[in-house]
């Protein structure tokens, strides 16, 4: 799984980082990015929760 945010809809809630800090962070301009490479086995279920959480349905899921 490859996680990715789309920075047009990000309003920067930051629901994705409280939900997965290893994955989500946020930028200095405020809105969230999520790490590049493949997620790692183990956060896929918080990674999974931070897309169903995201009020902007930012988080996309390659
Ligand atoms: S929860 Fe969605 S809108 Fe909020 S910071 Fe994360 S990606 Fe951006």
């Amino acid at each position: 799984m490859k996680v990715s945010v789309d920075a047009d809809r990000c309003r920067g809630h930051g629901a994705c980082l409280g939900l997965c800090p290893e994955v989500f962070t946020l930028t200095d301009s405020g809105y969230a990015e999520a790490a590049a490479g493949a997620v790692p086995a183990h956060l896929e279920d918080a990674v999974a929760d931070a897309v169903s959480a995201c009020p902007e349905s930012a988080i996309v899921i390659e």
